[in-house]
């Protein structure tokens, strides 16, 4: 694919997107970057700051869960900064052209790899979050989700009223396999979609790079979003180089524009 003025692009992608008949959005770390969610490599990154995570964090958990839920009420320096910031972060354009796109019908399904809740802040309804949502709970068991802010289940740990499991937080730990529930949605979305925006992704870690392959393969089109070239963009049938909060409303609205001609 070579690159095209972004203008161009625009058109291109809104084209798609009104012609689609399953649109998929499939979401990265770049969208939520644009709304001031910290990171966590780079020069600013959590984990520069305070040393690469444990790996082994899910079996850590498993070992101790009451452990997990005691330093869970006492977190602070770094990570109390890397959480008040997540506390701070509000939806960005792009967040609210994505719910755009779904209230004019155009977008199905968003497969999310954030974990900081902003696209339901942003009013989106379909969404299928493969590392879970920072503000919920889930039993590791049967996959039941709870509020974080609504939770009133005793017990330390608490264990999950219809099975029993032991419950964590959604977001999902460092060798944590992703909720069953979660996987299987994804799968299924994937199969339907016959356009994916690929929106501040780079999808190289399995499964997530299946979902953009299986498209592909079946001859779908894929739309990428991004200020970055990532090892995607040659797989990309439209380019859009620059942020989604600017590209994703002008696309929005031409998509709107053409299904009204
Ligand atoms: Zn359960």
């Amino acid at each position: 694919m070579t690159s095209e003025p972004l203008e161009a692009a625009i058109e291109d992608a809104a084209r798609l997107v009104a012609g689609a008949s399953h649109l998929v959005a499939f979401v990265g770390a770049g969208l939520s970057a644009e709304s001031g969610v910290p990171t966590f490599r780079g020069p600013e990154g959590l984990w520069t700051k305070m040393g690469e995570p444990d790996m082994r964090g899910y079996d850590r958990f498993l070992a101790d869960p009451k452990k997990w839920w005691e330093e869970r009420s006492q977190r602070a320096g770094d990570m109390k900064e890397f959480v008040d910031a997540l506390d701070e972060a509000v939806p960005n354009d792009g967040h609210y052209a994505l719910r755009e796109l779904e209230e004019a019908g155009f977008l199905k399904h968003i497969i999310t790899q954030n974990i900081d809740n902003l696209h339901q802040v942003a009013g989106s309804q379909a969404i299928t979050e493969i590392h879970g949502n920072r503000t919920k709970l889930r039993c590791i068991e049967c996959s039941r989700r709870w509020d974080i802010y609504h939770f009133d289940i005793e017990g330390s740990p608490p264990s999950c009223p219809d099975c029993g499991g032991i419950i964590k937080g959604d977001t999902v730990m460092f060798g944590e396999p992703i909720p069953h529930d979660a996987l299987e949605e994804c799968a299924a979305q994937s199969q339907m979609c016959d356009c994916m925006l690929l929106i501040g992704t780079s999808a190289v870690v399995y499964p997530a790079a299946s979902f953009p392959e299986q498209v592909k393969s079946a001859g779908g089109t894929l739309i990428e979003v991004n200020p970055n070239e990532t090892p995607l963009s040659a797989h990309s049938d439209v380019i859009l180089r620059g942020a989604a909060g600017e590209v994703l409303p002008k696309v929005t609205q031409q998509a709107k524009g053409i299904v009204q001609e």
